[in-house]
């Protein structure tokens, strides 16, 4: 089954904040929550967590999937809010935070956002101030979460450098990020590789051989049984279609990115009207994947 990202998805485990940007909280006898989207949701995620938990059962950790805008911007928020809460990312992801130019970004990225959804942060600090990250998450590392559940770390970069996955065997659940790409409204799947084409498939091949029986994705979506088991293996042949249709158009046009990007920018984003996203950050990660596949990344 496909559901929406929102409210309680099984026992131990919630979407919060909003479809579009959620979190995924794991209530075991210590929350955790994974992701924590723009910056204007922080005091979304807030109320919600306070609604589910109790104030003295707040989650003590917060995992990063990587250091994109909508996947951290509310970190800092949560942080300021939440004493003792400890951020887990990818060593990537902490060097990425401790550059300005990075901070500059992020901050330029949410403020259209921000202004756009002021009310819903009255009177509240929710700047992204930068942010130190208190746990360097590595490769299989598992970590305990209380009541018997645990979480294993996966490395899968590809979208980013320094994307992780989170991976609950107990409750065969998977928190992928954008590591296995995304959606659009005709769940047709949209491959992220924008980073590297060759580490994004070995990712998702790592990712193939788990036994899945929910599957949250990024944004709107969580998979639940023969949707959620099957989507990896779904994914790994969208991505190498997609490949193919990049390098087709890249002979095509003669090598001309700008041209490519153009053309798939017509077919997939305006033609359809299907893909849940601005059209500024999609023709962004767009160029980025063909720039990828042209390079032999
Ligand atoms: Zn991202």
């Amino acid at each position: 089954m496909i559901v929406t990202s929102r409210g309680r998805l099984q026992e131990f485990i919630h979407a919060i904040g909003a479809a579009e940007l959620p979190g995924y909280l794991v209530t075991g006898a210590m929350p955790v929550l994974f992701d924590a989207g723009m910056t204007f949701m922080g005091p979304l995620y807030m109320a919600e967590l306070k609604e589910i938990l109790t104030d003295s059962n707040l989650p003590r950790r917060l995992f990063l999937t990587h250091s994109h805008f909508d996947h951290a911007g509310a970190s800092p928020y949560l942080k300021r809010r939440i004493p003792g809460l400890k951020i887990g990312a990818a060593a990537a992801a902490a060097e990425t935070f401790r550059k300005p130019r990075a901070v500059e970004l992020i901050r330029d990225l949410s403020a259209p956002w921000e202004e756009k959804y002021r009310f819903l942060a009255e009177g509240e600090d929710i700047a992204f101030s930068g942010l130190e990250i208190d746990l360097l998450l590595e490769d299989g590392m598992e970590l305990e979460l209380g009541a018997g559940l645990t979480c294993r770390v996966i490395a899968t970069p590809g979208h980013t450098r320094d994307s992780l996955s989170f991976y609950l065997p107990e409750l065969k659940a998977l928190i992928a990020g954008e590591a296995v790409g995304v959606f659009d409204r005709n769940f047709r799947i949209h491959p992220e590789f924008t980073s590297s084409y060759r580490d994004y498939v070995d990712s998702l091949e790592i990712l193939s051989s788990l036994a899945i029986d929910t599957l949250m994705m990024s944004h709107f979506f969580t998979l639940t049984g023969t949707d959620a088991r099957d989507y990896v293996g779904k994914s790994l042949a969208a991505t190498r279609e997609f490949k193919a249709r990049i390098e087709r158009c890249l002979a095509d046009s003669h090598g001309d990115l700008r041209e490519v990007a153009e053309r798939i920018f017509q077919e997939d984003y305006a033609a359809t009207g299907a893909i849940l996203q601005d059209a500024r950050p999609y023709r962004i990660n767009l160029e980025a994947k063909i720039r990828v596949v042209a390079e032999g990344r």
